[in-house]
């Protein structure tokens, strides 16, 4: 008979987990409180613009090798426009490019880097320090630095202010949400040791050419062709229970029953679907109050003609961290997509306030924008954007799988937890959540989870990078 697996929450790491699921040969019941799929990385129809828009603009690398899997899987990977340039705006009013050139990794963006004018001489030798200390400690070195930030590190490599607020901040911020004195070493040490220094396509930038509700548009025929189901406007009451085993969910009045209950909620949530002496006994499950969230702001702003031509810019160590140029429509009319990341001083402004201080920023880099009314303006506020990676929180993130009976004694059987919150060794983003989605879906099915990392370059790794 075919086994069932109950899937809590059609965000990246539910779809992940069906699709896993389907292909082992199990039935996945999706059950998404929200009308659509995609969770945090979804889009929505904006009255004012008339345009559906990302909820906030969704960065990927090519180190994403679990997502990048996912959307071939969904036959989206067309779909995805790739940027091996990155163009910093620099306070001066001066852009720097910073690209790969003819040399492998780790060496291939050393000859942009050193034309970068954003930086002093002294600073971009003190960068290279740092980075050599990370290419040459390889992944042992996160190792060493678990239970401290990344923030230290750079201070134990004596960086100085100016090099932590334009350039280390301004690579932190946005890939994990957290300032460098907040976020894990060792997430700070990977996202050098993988995306910039392992090889040239790691850290080559992903935006998707549709609004991202559409990449997902083939999940459920997916989903359908395996008997399994998807059930939007679904939410789940609680997670039901006999003796210690997880046998299914109420949603409403019914339950729905399963070999396998896949939870894919954030802790807070999934905090809510279980009582508390229950959540006591599963190691996994007792430290669920103890994250915390980083908030992220994403303003959609249109233009009556084109203020912008290059296709994005880095804001170097402003309180706006990116400016995306979504293109030009038919009545000439031009999107930009402005975002702030670990955006807690900005959650208490309102709209117009939040506008204010943009478009005070938009001057420098774009003067077409000064004395220019945008058309319509939507300021999107994620307050639970995504979960705080301290060094404290990590070594509560849980694993997929219960522990072995007898030995821990209280986990609960047949449940699996998955999201980007949960143990995935990466911070949180799309590809931490879809790996945790396979992982959780291989522990139930008993199948392997097919995660790979994206292999280093030979020099890079010759130099030690991925050890
Ligand atoms: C503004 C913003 C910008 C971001 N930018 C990036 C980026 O550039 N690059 C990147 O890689 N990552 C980015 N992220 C992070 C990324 O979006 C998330 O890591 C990822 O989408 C999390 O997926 P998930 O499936 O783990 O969780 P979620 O997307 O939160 O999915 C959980 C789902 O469960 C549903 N649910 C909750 N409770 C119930 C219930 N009781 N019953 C049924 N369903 C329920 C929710 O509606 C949701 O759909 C960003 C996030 C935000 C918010």
């Amino acid at each position: 008979m075919t086994q069932r697996a109950v899937i809590i929450g059609g965000g990246l790491a539910g779809i992940a987990a069906a699709l896993r699921l389907a292909e082992a040969g199990w039935c996945p019941i999706v059950l998404e409180t929200r009308k659509k799929l995609g969770g945090r990385a979804t889009s929505f129809p904006d009255q004012r613009s008339g345009q559906a828009l990302d909820n906030c603009q969704h960065v990927l690398m090519g180190c994403f090798t679990a997502l990048l899997d996912l959307y071939d899987r969904l036959g989206v990977t067309d779909q995805i426009e790739w940027h091996e340039r990155l163009y910093w705006y620099r306070e001066d009013g001066g852009v720097d490019l910073l690209k790969p050139g003819r040399l492998p990794a780790p060496l291939h963006t050393a000859g942009s880097f050193r034309r970068m004018k954003l930086l002093t001489r002294a600073e971009k030798a003190g960068i290279r320090r740092a980075m050599w200390k990370m290419l040459r400690g390889g992944r042992g070195l996160r190792g060493t630095w678990r239970t401290r930030t990344f923030g230290a590190f750079l201070d134990e490599m004596r960086q100085s202010s100016e090099a932590i607020r334009l350039f280390w901040d301004t690579i932190i911020i946005s890939a994990c949400n957290l300032p460098s004195h907040q976020v894990a070493a060792e997430h700070g040490m990977q996202v050098f040791q993988e995306a910039f220094l392992g090889s040239r396509w790691a850290g080559t930038m992903g935006l998707s050419t549709v609004p991202l509700a559409a990449l997902y548009d083939p999940a459920e025929a997916l989903i359908r062709e395996s008997g399994g189901e998807l059930r939007l406007g679904c939410s789940v009451r609680e997670i039901c229970l006999e003796q210690n085993r997880a046998v299914g969910v109420m949603t409403g009045d019914s339950m729905e029953r399963g070999q396998a209950v896949i939870t894919t909620v954030p802790p807070d949530r999934l905090g809510k679907l279980l009582p508390e002496d229950v959540r006591r006994n599963d190691r996994r499950l007792s430290a669920l109050s103890r994250f915390s969230f980083s908030p992220i702001l994403g303003v959609h702003l249109h233009w009556p003609t084109q203020v912008m031509t290059l296709p994005h810019l880095v804001l170097s160590g402003r309180p706006v961290h990116w400016i995306f140029n979504k293109g030009v429509d038919e009545h000439g009319r031009q999107h930009l997509h402005c975002v702030i990341s670990a955006a807690d001083e900005w959650m208490p402004l309102d709209e117009q306030q939040i506008l204010a201080r943009v478009l005070d920023e938009l001057k420098g880099p774009l003067p077409e924008t000064v004395g220019l009314e945008p058309v319509s303006v939507r300021a999107v506020k994620e307050k639970h954007a995504t979960f705080a990676a301290t060094p404290e929180i990590e070594p509560d993130r849980p694993p997929a799988a219960p522990g072995a009976v007898g030995v821990h004694g209280g986990d609960i059987e047949s449940l699996y937890l998955a999201g980007d919150w949960s143990a995935t060794g990466w911070p949180a983003t799309m590809e931490g959540a879809v790996r945790s989605g396979y992982a959780a879906a291989a522990a139930a099915s008993g199948t392997p989870s097919g995660i790979e990392d994206i292999p280093a370059a030979r020099v890079a790794r010759w130099l030690g990078v991925d050890r």
